[in-house]
């Protein structure tokens, strides 16, 4: 079974500073921003975004 959890959601991107759409993933309890995303604004890494808005998918 794969525990790993993947969607949608609003990261803040520390480089533009603005919140943009992005895959987070759940791994227990904690959300974390997919690896190897860039933002759709400024094209700076989404490795260090943090998550600001989190679906109730958990
Ligand atoms: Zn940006």
């Amino acid at each position: 079974m794969n525990t790993m959890k993947r969607f949608k959601a609003q990261v803040h991107c520390p480089i533009c500073r603005h919140n943009v759409g992005a895959d987070v993933e759940l791994l227990r309890k904690k959300v974390r921003v997919v690896p190897g995303q860039w933002c759709t604004r400024c094209a700076a890494t989404l490795d260090v975004a943090g998550v600001v808005d989190v679906p109730e998918a958990a």
